[in-house]
């Protein structure tokens, strides 16, 4: 059983706080929802959990197996088990996917033999186009080759911990099926997955297990399932507070 554990973590960027006290553990094999307005701070979560340049934790604490990752480099976060599936994938001139991969697998001190065959199987699985793997990273690819791109290195590197932002952005219904899918194998061979999405679409086939909703860097509810139907129902009306305007 691995375990990420976020406790009170605030985060800052350009002088402005963003969370203002985040509390989640996911466990393995989980699928943690978080659903929230524009703004919320969905994308800054992701991106704290990851180490990204430019934001400034203030406070709190985020642990993998009781193992401190903030005062962590990305690439020691990912060697430890995250890996995130970003809301607008990076194009990178001149890298090709292979090597992205191969030079990942490399790191994480696993054997690399096999894994040209593991992409191509693993593209095949969601639709995405082999010629890709080859060709430099993400260059002149559609939004939704973008995220099956992403979803494809998610199948091939089988992390402990998977965070999605906006999966469902740019795929259309039937690659978000397929995304979607993929996504709930891996938790099956107990990947943990934190989920930020505006609609329920893309939990049909992933399937939360708890659903949060954050709003102006707070998480205001948490419950079931049933949390994000109520949501798509409703909207956010019941989880804004009128000083939410104002920030
Ligand atoms: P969400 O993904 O929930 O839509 P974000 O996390 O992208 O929201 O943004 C939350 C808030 O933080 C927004 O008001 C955004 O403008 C602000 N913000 C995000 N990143 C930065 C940054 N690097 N510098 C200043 N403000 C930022
Ligand atoms: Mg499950
Ligand atoms: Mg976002």
């Amino acid at each position: 059983m691995t375990e990420l554990v976020i406790e009170g973590l605030r985060a800052s960027a350009g002088g402005t706080e963003i969370l203002r006290g985040i509390d989640l553990t996911v466990r393995s094999g989980e699928v943690h929802a978080v659903m929230g307005p524009n703004g919320a701070g969905k994308s800054t979560l992701s991106h704290v959990l990851m180490g990204r340049p430019g934001y400034e934790v203030t406070g709190g604490s985020v642990t993998l197996d009781g193992r401190d990752l903030l005062g962590l480099p990305t690439w020691e976060r990912v060697r430890a088990g995250l890996f995130l599936v970003m809301q607008y994938p990076t194009e990178v001139p001149g890298v090709s996917l292979v090597d992205t991969l191969s030079a990942a697998f490399a790191a994480s001190g696993r054997d690399a033999a096999g894994m040209r065959a593991r992409m191509a199987e693993e593209a095949s699985r969601i639709g995405f186009d082999d010629r890709f793997l080859e060709r430099p990273l993400n260059v002149d690819l559609s939004g939704g080759e973008k995220k099956r791109n992403e979803t494809m290195q998610l199948g091939v590197l089988d992390p402990a911990f998977a965070i999605l932002d906006e999966l469902d952005s740019g795929l259309d219904i039937d690659a978000l099926r397929a995304c979607a899918r993929r996504v709930e194998a891996a938790t099956e061979t107990g990947t943990g997955v934190l989920c930020i999405t505006h609609y329920t679409r893309v939990l049909a086939e992933l399937k939360a297990d708890r659903v949060h909703i954050l709003v102006r860097g707070e998480v205001r509810d948490s419950g079931g399932p049933e949390l994000a139907d109520r949501l798509e129902e409703e909207g956010y009306a019941a989880w804004t507070r009128p000083e939410d305007e104002a920030a």
